[in-house]
């Protein structure tokens, strides 16, 4: 795939970019190895001055690193301002948190002193997606370099211009220069640089493939890796739910990021006794979406990010139609325009044993399975390959408690939407990866956990 910039909404090539030469590549491994001997000796109070001026520059300038976004990948531009902010957040959360989850943990032992201590472990491998451009990368970058890490990220090949910028996000809030570094480099270059001695370890959010790819080549250097991969999220609806506020918050769930999110909620499964009027609900509301130009404000629903991305969902929903199912708005790509524009669509009647039981719709679809109850609401759940996150609407306390301790994912929502927040741990179980970004958990995974021991 060419490192490039082309505008989601228009397929316009905006601008190429020349991938780095190996012996680039091998210059900046050496510069961030070199910053990481200093850095790591560097204060938390310091640290935490640069970081809390990576979230002034990102506040202040978040229209124009949003606009950046949407040209890259199309999100619509108030998502993009909202995203910028939130990386402002996250940077603050670590600045103000990070020496005190790091902090020396005694432990009464027969030693006359021992404790646990936390130390960095050098040059932190991240290999990020497009979806998010800017999130996906603060939330390693905060906690990494509050730990005393050094990070080299290696982009998607369709947001150079934002790997670049926040590159001189942190450079200009004065972290030493090499501590944080974009590489301009395609997939095929990352088992080599997770095969250099400098590299200590990897993280890597994307798809099942990917993912995979990344962990052999780390698992034959015996290398730590952290995976966030991809999901097919339940969102459940049971009898007693405030129907209403569900079909809002199913609505906000499933068009995030104009479907493109990892914990989007994909899969609707809903109690037969309200499914009808469910249905109704949620039809209204993907119906009243506006979609369009990313840039406008008032736009909900912008393209997706790339023409392969399109019709990789076009024929997800094709084979699905094939299959038995009934298309109930949407169900084609937008033809009257350029871009890669896909309309709010909802699928029910989805036969059982077809291939969308299984799979991961990266677009604006709902999916819609009817079951008689609780038992096979859970069973309809936990039937993926993935155990990301998982949304639930009751107001029975019991079927509550059956849902936070049966579904198996890495979050449960009650009431709520599945969202990621710098307080509390984010991350998959099964095909979904393994390993906590955010919150202590985050910044305790690339970290030496040295047991002190002293007569
Ligand atoms: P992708 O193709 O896997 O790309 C993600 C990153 O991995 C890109 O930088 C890509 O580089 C790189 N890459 C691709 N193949 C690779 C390989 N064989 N070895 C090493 N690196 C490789 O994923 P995507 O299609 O952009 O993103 C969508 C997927 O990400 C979805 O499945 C989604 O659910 C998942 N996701 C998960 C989370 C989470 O937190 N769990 C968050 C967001 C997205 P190139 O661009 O150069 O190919």
């Amino acid at each position: 795939m060419a490192i490039a910039t082309i505008n989601p909404a228009t397929g316009e090539l905006v601008k190429t970019f020349e991938p780095l030469k190996d012996a680039e590549i091998a210059a900046k491994l050496d510069v961030a190895q070199k910053a990481f001997e200093e850095y790591r000796k560097t204060s938390f109070e310091l640290r935490s001055r640069w970081m809390l001026s990576c979230a002034d520059i990102l506040d202040k300038e978040k229209v124009k690193f949003a606009e950046l976004m949407t040209l890259e990948m199309g999100k619509p531009l108030k998502a993009a301002i909202a995203e910028a902010e939130k990386c402002a957040a996250v940077c603050r959360y670590y600045a103000e948190n990070a020496e005190n989850f790091l902090a020396d943990v005694p432990v009464k032992t027969d030693a006359s002193q021992s404790f646990v201590k936390y130390q960095p472990l050098g040059v932190i491998l991240a290999v990020m997606p497009w979806n998010f451009p800017f999130w996906q990368v603060f939330r390693f970058v905060a906690p990494a370099l509050m730990a005393g890490n050094v990070g080299l990220l290696k982009h998607a090949s369709n947001v150079p211009q934002c790997a670049l910028a926040i590159e001189e996000i942190v450079q200009r809030a004065g972290f030493p220069t090499g501590v944080f570094q974009t590489l301009l480099i395609g997939a095929a270059k990352v088992a080599d640089l997770i095969a250099d001695d400098r590299v200590k370890a990897a993280t890597l959010t994307g798809s099942e493939p990917a993912g995979a790819s990344l962990a052999a080549a780390a698992g034959k250097q015996i290398k730590k890796t952290l995976l966030e991969l991809g999901g097919s999220d339940p969102f459940i609806v049971l009898a007693s739910a405030d129907l209403e506020a569900a079909a809002v918050t199913a609505t906000t769930a499933r068009m995030l990021n104009s479907g493109q999110s990892c914990i989007a909620a994909k899969r609707f499964i809903v109690v037969e006794a309200i499914a009808d009027k469910f249905e109704q609900l949620l039809l209204e509301k993907f119906e009243a979406l506006k979609v369009g130009d990313p840039m406008h404000p008032d736009t909900d629903l912008g393209p997706l990010a790339t023409p392969d991305l399109l019709k990789e969902l076009d024929q997800q929903v094709q084979t699905c139609v094939k299959e038995g199912a009934k298309v109930l708005t949407g169900g084609y790509p937008l033809s009257d325009r350029p871009g890669n524009f896909y309309p709010p669509t909802i699928i029910t009647k989805i036969p059982p044993g077809s291939s969308a039981e299984q799979e991961e719709f990266f677009g604006p679809v709902a999916l819609l399975f009817r079951v008689p109850d609780i038992d096979v609401a859970i069973k309809v759940a936990n039937s993926t390959p993935f155990g990301l996150g998982a949304s639930a609407w009751t107001n029975n306390e019991q079927e509550r408690d059956r849902l936070i301790s049966e579904i198996e994912a890495g979050a449960v929502f009650i009431n709520g939407m599945v969202k990621s927040d710098p307080r509390l741990p984010f991350g998959g179980i099964k095909r979904s990866g393994y390993g906590r970004e955010l919150s202590i958990q985050g910044i305790q995974e690339f970290v030496n956990v040295k047991t002190v021991w002293v007569k």
